[in-house]
């Protein structure tokens, strides 16, 4: 049964001197109490193992955000941290390179279809803006068409509502069509001839490629001379060792990577073709102190290794789809799957929630999210299966979703969905 009364007194002190000390509470938007739903929601994790999750009120969470992706194979992984506390005890970075920078870059070339060479950074921002410099110093040209989210950098934020501080002149720099309208990006490609450098985007973030629009978007590039680039940030190895270029068959110029890569550890790249990165690395300048830091690198060789003898790519694709068909068949039952619909590859699901009339309802997905994560099963926006996920938790997260789902139905038949909330509606942040 729910725990109705989960008393957050603790967490909320915490987050009030929080949010009068530490800009924005924490460090990451998706992190924050106001994007979950505030006075239901766990506010700060403090341990986790496997895929379980315990809260500073010493609740147990299933959870499905795993860090908001790096924990693909679950928190504290036993041979990661095996790894990443041997190699600490010979110091975690020095003055000069280290080997396991070349033994890494090697792994990487060998696993992911279009790195011919690497770059170590640390975030997956780092990442994309330097594959997006690189785009540039590469054709010498200055616009760029890119996705919905590729980090917090200007060229990424300043078409947002969250654009102070960034030139207003850049905004004439970049174009955000949308996933899956090709027409829109054959459009800009028209109306900037010379000028775009590259098209940035996710490979799929929910919505599968239609059309073959993956393979149709790096012909429409290159016939205009400009390069793909592969924002693989969340889809990196969760798709499978070589990514979701790798699944879709369709191999990017330049591709970025992060989150997963280091089992929890903070490490990201660009990769790309050797002719483009020799092409703009005497013209560009990308250059940062831990990018070497051999835990991270430690702890991606690691978990790389238990990907590969483990098949994780796979469990997650089987682990997803199983729970994507459950949990479609629990909100068919329910009566409410034109309301509530699972969406996305199984390697990274989302949920969309409509009223009755159709609309995107922020009230059913509040209503839906409470229930859950009443019942113990935590998320912020996607659902990421790791390699700990088994079927202990795939049955308490269907009953969750189950008597959450019956719950809305309710709330839907008697149009009182207001009524039913007990938290804050969580806001968007981009
Ligand atoms: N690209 C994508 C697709 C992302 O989802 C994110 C982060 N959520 C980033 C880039 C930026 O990564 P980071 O937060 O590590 O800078």
């Amino acid at each position: 049964m729910a725990n109705n009364t989960q008393n957050l007194d603790k967490s909320l002190k915490l987050w009030e001197r929080a949010e009068n000390i530490i800009m924005n509470g924490t460090q990451l938007y998706s992190k924050m109490p106001s994007v979950s739903i505030k006075g239901v929601s766990p506010i700060y994790f403090v341990e986790g193992k496997g895929s379980k999750v315990i809260d500073l009120e010493g609740n147990k969470y299933i959870d499905y955000s795993m860090a908001l992706g790096p924990c693909i194979l679950g928190y504290a992984n036993p041979e990661v941290n095996h790894a990443v506390k041997k190699q600490m005890a010979k110091g975690s970075i020095f003055s000069l390179p280290h080997p396991i920078e070349v033994e890494a870059a090697e792994l990487l070339c060998k696993i992911i279809p279009c790195a011919e060479m690497v770059r170590f950074l640390k975030t997956g921002s780092e990442a994309t803006n330097t594959a997006v410099r690189m785009a540039r110093a590469y054709t010498g040209r200055e616009k760029l068409i890119k996705g919905h989210y590729h980090g917090w950098h200007e060229w990424s934020i300043c078409d947002t509502p969250k654009n102070g501080g960034i030139p207003k002149v850049l905004r004439n720099y970049v174009f955000t069509p949308n996933y899956n309208d090709y027409d829109a990006y054959e459009k800009i490609f028209r109306r900037h001839k010379g000028e775009i450098a590259a098209v940035i985007i996710e490979p799929i973030e929910f919505e599968p490629p239609r059309d073959r629009f993956l393979h149709r978007i790096k012909e429409l590039a290159h016939r205009n001379n400009a390069l793909l680039i592969f924002d693989e940030v969340v889809t990196g190895f969760r798709f499978g060792l070589g990514g979701a270029q790798e699944h879709f068959g369709v191999i990017p110029d330049i591709a970025t990577f992060g989150k997963g890569m280091a089992g929890g550890l903070p490490l990201s790249c660009v990769v790309g073709r050797k002719k483009v990165i020799m092409g703009a690395k005497d013209k560009i300048f990308v250059s940062t102190t831990f990018g070497g830091d051999t835990l991270a690198l430690r702890a991606f060789l690691t978990t790389i290794k238990i990907m590969q003898s483990h098949n994780v790519a796979k469990k997650i694709w089987d682990f997803g789809a199983e729970l994507k068909e459950k949990t479609s068949r629990i909100l068919k039952d329910a009566g409410i799957i034109n309301n509530i619909r699972c969406v996305g590859l199984p390697p990274r699901l989302g949920f969309e929630f409509k009223d009755n009339q159709g609309k995107d309802s922020k009230e059913l997905k509040t209503l839906f999210m409470q229930e859950v994560v009443k019942r113990k099963i935590f998320f912020v926006w996607n659902i990421l299966p790791s390699f700990a996920h088994g079927g202990k938790d795939m049955a308490e997260t269907i009953e969750a979703f189950k008597v959450s789902a019956q719950i809305c139905r309710k709330a839907l038949n008697e149009n009182r969905l207001k009524d039913y909330l007990e938290g804050e509606m969580p806001i968007t942040v981009v």
